[in-house]
């Protein structure tokens, strides 16, 4: 929750203060063994240590479309929240890679056809859904990682 996928073009982002070695070597850890667990290995996923995510988030997830790449970055509050809650919002933005393609389809779709007000609206509720689904799956699959790795 509270996490939110910018696609498409960099913004300029808060600069970053500085994040103990053990945080931030975890974070690392977490992400290349989930990268795996959920099938993304072959995406080529690079934290952005030196700027945070935009305001509003606690992490975000930036694509390139049409390719495997993809830049995560985090806000303070992350940082402040315990690792349980650090984990599901990683599992979070990873989930999003699932969706990039089909939610760039769908959107670009509605886009050449309908009104901008129209493509607007849908846009909102579209990315409402994509969150929705993206943090369910972050769930339950937080429940089942810890199961599998951490007995
Ligand atoms: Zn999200």
């Amino acid at each position: 929750m509270g996490t939110k996928a910018i696609r498409g073009r960099a913004k300029k982002t808060p600069h970053a203060h500085h994040v103990d070695a053990q945080t931030r070597m975890d974070i690392e850890q977490f992400l290349s063994r989930t990268q795996i667990v959920l099938r993304l290995q072959d995406w080529n996923i690079v934290v952005d240590w030196g700027n945070r995510c935009e305001k509003g988030a606690l992490a975000t997830m930036q694509d390139m479309p049409d390719s495997r790449h993809a830049i995560m970055r985090f806000s303070e509050q992350f940082f402040a929240l315990p690792a349980r809650e650090r984990h599901q919002t990683i599992l979070h933005e990873l989930m999003h890679c699932h969706v990039f393609p089909l939610q760039r389809l769908s959107e670009d779709t509605v886009n050449s056809l309908a009104s901008k007000q129209a493509t607007t609206l849908f846009n909102i509720a579209h990315s409402s859904a994509v969150e929705l689904l993206v943090d369910t799956m972050a769930d339950v699959l937080l429940g089942l990682i810890k199961e599998e790795h951490c007995n």
